[in-house]
């Protein structure tokens, strides 16, 4: 094995880790961002993003500080610079628990929210890298898609660039779609992104795409198709690639925000409101060396085991694992706390519920430790973790159910508490402390835990949270049918088919 290269200062080609300075300025870009049927002039400065954008910043500073820079930071062994972790390509089994360090710090910082952050995003980059020689074996004269892919990853790597993906057609007309096989009818081009042209320079792209979170504040759109959309008819709509957030005719229509009072003091975490958007090309040039696929999409077929030839390549979902992990530990703290503070707690039917809560959350470590202790190499170099997409269709259920509880556990609390200026007023104040406190607890800490508790479970934010990590896998039905099209049932109903061909042991009944 070769010797690693000497550590050596970033270069202007690769200044290395993000920082909050750099991360702002380049979302200064003059990229078209839309809100409610107006033009964003500057995502880092519009009310509806700029509290997004300075957590991500606080995060990225965080992570060039000296309390964080060990474990978010590291070396790269193949360029010698300085990179984040999120973009460390795993080729042992050290390397995977720096990840998951680095996947635990990222989602501890943020609580757990950001289902679409920077850490979650470069996976779905390292995870096709792993199958380079399979997306050049797709052959096109203009390029080698396996070598557009690594030196993508690299550019990703050196500049610690935050992505979207974009995955799914517009929901205009599903009757043609048969889930897991091929479309009944031809793609419709009014509507999916499809190629319209090639030129020297690239293939020229229109159509839209739903949705791509994040996308107002990421550095790069990431496109390509998800396993409900891989099997297409028309060659021309089977694409990936990736390309700048502000390419000249991209637009990004973001949906209202989920929060009124953006990160205030009674809406603790609003400021996390990572938004989601729709993505309309309208004759994007897409340049070919932005291109990991085009007309044939086997390499992606394999990758997301679609084609039900067993679990794809586990590191895909890794860091949206532990980031599940610190959601649901923040949400049964959070029903704990509650139940104290109002006195609830040694009720019987409460400590079940919270019971139920912490079942969740052992099985959840308990897995996602035996998916590490399956981890392994792979012909490829990059290492990779045991099979678990089961544990992402078991969250799309489980996930729902943990906020119920939090809701039943908080009961008409969560909706009836005081405002900042309600404490603030010296009218009120005294019948607040008298009839809104809780039990050994102020009226300032009950109903700031309540509004955490709200938050999470009550308010279009907490809605919009729990919707999306029923859906952002992709359709839950379609998930166990894949699953269940990969689960290897042969010996036991060898087993079974052997005992049925037996005759009774006991002889028939009398
Ligand atoms: C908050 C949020 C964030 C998201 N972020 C991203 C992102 O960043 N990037 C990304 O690519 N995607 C993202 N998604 C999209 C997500 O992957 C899709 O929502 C999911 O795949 C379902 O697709 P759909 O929403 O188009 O629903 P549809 O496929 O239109 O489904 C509508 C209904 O029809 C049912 N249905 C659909 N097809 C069939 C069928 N063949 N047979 C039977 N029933 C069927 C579904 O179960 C559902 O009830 C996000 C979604 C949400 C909600």
């Amino acid at each position: 094995m070769a010797a690693a290269p000497a550590p050596r200062d970033q270069t202007a080609a690769a200044p290395g880790p993000m920082t909050g300075a750099r991360y702002i300025a380049s979302l200064k870009d003059g990229r078209e961002v839309w809100i409610d049927g107006r033009r964003v002039d500057d995502v880092t400065t519009h009310p509806a993003f700029k509290d997004m954008v300075g957590e991500l910043a606080r995060v990225y500073d965080l992570q060039n500080g000296p309390k964080y820079r060990d474990e978010m930071t590291c070396v790269d062994p193949e360029s010698g610079n300085r990179i984040s972790v999120s973009w460390l390509f795993p080729r042992s089994a050290d390397d995977l628990k720096k990840k998951r360090r680095n996947s635990e710090l990222w989602n501890e910082l943020t609580w757990g929210q950001l289902g679409r952050s920077p850490d979650i995003l470069a996976p779905y980059i390292l995870s096709a890298l792993h199958l380079k020689d399979a997306y050049s074996a797709v052959q096109h004269p203009k390029c080698d898609f396996g070598e557009n892919l690594r030196k993508y990853y690299e550019y990703c790597r050196d500049n610690d660039l935050f992505l979207t993906h974009a995955l799914g057609d517009p929901q205009v007309d599903r009757s043609g779609q048969q889930q897991n096989e091929r479309r009944t009818t031809a793609e419709d081009t009014e509507v999916v992104l499809h190629v319209v042209e090639e030129t020297s320079e690239g293939v020229v792209v229109t159509g839209g795409k739903q949705l791509s979170t994040a996308a107002p504040h990421s550095n790069e759109v990431y496109v390509s198709l998800s396993a409900t959309f891989a099997r297409r008819n028309d060659p021309n709509c089977v694409l990936a690639f990736a390309i700048p957030t502000d390419a000249p005719g991209l637009k990004i229509l973001c949906r209202e925000p989920v929060s009124r009072w953006f990160g205030s003091w009674g809406h603790p975490l609003q400021m996390l409101d990572e938004q989601d958007a729709m993505l309309f090309f309208d004759r994007v040039l897409i340049p070919w060396d932005r291109l990991f696929m085009l007309y044939d999409p086997s390499p992606i077929v394999s990758m997301l085991g679609a084609d039900g030839k067993g679990e794809p390549f586990n590191f895909l979902g890794w860091s949206n694992l532990c980031r599940v992990e610190v959601r649901m530990r923040l949400i049964t703290a959070v029903a704990t706390m509650v139940a104290e503070a109002i006195g609830v707690i040694e009720f019987r039917e409460v400590a079940a519920k919270l019971g139920e809560m912490a079942t969740y959350c052992n099985i959840w470590r308990y897995a996602m430790d035996g998916i590490e202790h399956r981890a392994g190499p792979t012909p490829s170099g990059q290492w990779t973790l045991g099979p678990g997409r089961a544990m992402h269709i078991w969250f799309a259920q489980v996930s729902g159910r943990m906020v119920e509880l939090l809701r039943e556990i908080c009961a008409s609390g969560i909706i009836m508490q005081p405002s900042e200026n309600d404490l603030a007023s010296p009218d009120i104040r005294p019948y607040l402390d008298k009839y809104m406190r809780g039990k050994g607890v102020d009226v300032d800490y009950k109903s700031r835990l309540f509004r955490l508790a709200h938050d999470l479970a009550a308010s279009s934010y907490g809605l919009r949270q729990d919707i999306y990590e029923y859906w952002h896998g992709g359709d839950p039905a379609r998930n166990r049918i894949n699953l269940l099209r990969s689960f290897d049932q042969r010996e036991i109903q060898g087993r079974i088919r052997e005992m049925l061909s037996q005759p009774l042991p006991h002889g028939a009944v009398e």
